[in-house]
């Protein structure tokens, strides 16, 4: 296996990990980054009393607003210079691509340096989930992915990750979502990236999410998924943080041999260690975890291979997301067949595995699974 660092760039070979972003400059400093006591210290250090930090948090985690100039209970001179230091301009609008009458909408961003992410926000009767970017490409490789296929070009930064979801959380509040207004209920970090290879920015965004107002957004924890193609030891650390979030593990493959080649990742470690993981991150945390699983015609989608897979995981705490395939440029592969997929969920509900087929959303503005590949 080949493991580049930090000198690659662009398009990866086939089978390729990155597990080391490219260096870059870094984004500036956001109050998102900060954790409410490195708040304070950076407002006195700015020469302001310690609690306008307090009201600078409410602003931004209460109000969801980030331009200082309209902050009218800070005195004039020092709006200028806190709103300079701690809110700089993060993310700036490319477009917004909207379908499902305008309940599923899509956003390209660019960043202070040029690189480009999506979110998407789905809108649904009982909740709404924003799927957030965590890094601007992924190294992860994927083959049926079109965010591995570009290859990695950056990690973002907490205050890069939650602004997505506070972008989202103002439409919403704003009245912009058909439905009325409202908030974001659930974030799932199932946008460009492979989180847990940006594992310090993730926390702290996660921590942000989860931090009752005015430290944070106070979503709560169970609403908030992290999903991995599978890296062993920042798993067992995610179980050690203590925050009751939802694993997901893309799996795709219940065999070692066909997903070395869907899941690169897999090279390094086996199926077997994952669910371990998995497994151990389930009885730690209580929580179910989420086996996601995306079916493609022929390639993984045999009743023998859902057979596998519900021997290997029946009995734990666990649910199957199936996922049809989503197209994407340039691949020869699909979804798999209606009949296919019935018989793969039955298979799984045999061994007494629970087991959704997941209501893909977006796919008409690429803006499903796997389809986030953030071009102009
Ligand atoms: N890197 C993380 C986060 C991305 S989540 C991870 O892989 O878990 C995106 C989810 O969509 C993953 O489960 C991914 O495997 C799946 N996916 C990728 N490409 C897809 C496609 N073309 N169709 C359906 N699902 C896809």
């Amino acid at each position: 296996m080949d493991v580049s660092t930090a000198s690659q760039t662009g398009t990866p070979a086939p089978g390729q990990l990155t597990f080391v972003a490219p260096r870059r400059a870094k984004p500036a400093r956001h109050l998102a980054d900060l954790t409410m006591a490195e708040r304070r210290a950076a407002v006195a250090e700015l020469g302001e009393k310690p609690f306008r930090a307090d009201q600078l948090s409410r602003h931004y985690f209460e109000r969801l607003n980030g331009d200082a100039a309209t902050m009218t209970d800070l005195p004039a001179a020092a709006r200028e210079k806190l709103g300079a230091a701690l809110f700089p301009p993060l993310l700036t609008p490319v477009r917004e691509i909207t379908c499902d009458g305008g309940t599923t909408r899509k956003t390209l961003w660019r960043l202070f340096d040029g690189a480009l992410v999506e979110s998407v926000l789905m809108r649904y009767s009982d909740r709404t989930t924003m799927c957030v970017s965590s890094q601007a490409g992924c190294g992860m490789n994927c083959p049926f992915c079109a965010t591995g296929q570009a290859g990695l070009t950056r990690n973002m930064s907490t205050a890069e990750i939650v602004e997505q979801v506070v972008a989202g959380a103002r439409e919403l509040a704003a009245g912009e979502v058909p439905g009325g207004p409202g908030r974001v209920s659930n974030v799932v970090f199932m946008g460009m990236g492979e989180p847990l290879a940006n594992y310090k920015a993730v926390i702290g965004a996660v921590r942000r999410l989860v931090e009752p107002a005015p430290s944070g957004l106070g979503i709560s924890a169970r609403g908030v998924t992290v999903s991995t193609v599978g890296l062993v030891p920042a798993i067992g650390k995610l179980a050690d943080e203590g925050l009751p979030v939802t694993l997901a593990v893309s799996l795709h493959a219940p065999d070692d041999e066909l997903r070395d080649t869907l899941v690169p990742i897999n090279t390094r470690w086996k199926v077997a260690e994952v669910l371990d993981a998995a497994w151990e991150y389930a009885a730690r945390t209580k929580r179910r975890v989420s086996i996601e699983y995306a079916l493609i015609k022929d390639i993984n989608d045999q009743e023998w291979r859902a057979d596998l897979l519900g021997r290997l995981i029946k009995n734990k705490l666990v649910h199957v997301n199936l996922i049809p395939l989503n197209p994407t440029p340039g691949s020869k592969w699909t979804a798999s067949r209606p009949e296919d997929e019935r018989a793969f969920v039955r298979r799984l509900e045999h061994h007494g595995v629970p087991v959704t087929v997941r209501d893909t959303r977006g796919r008409e503005i690429d803006g499903a699974c796997g389809q986030l590949a953030a071009a102009e």
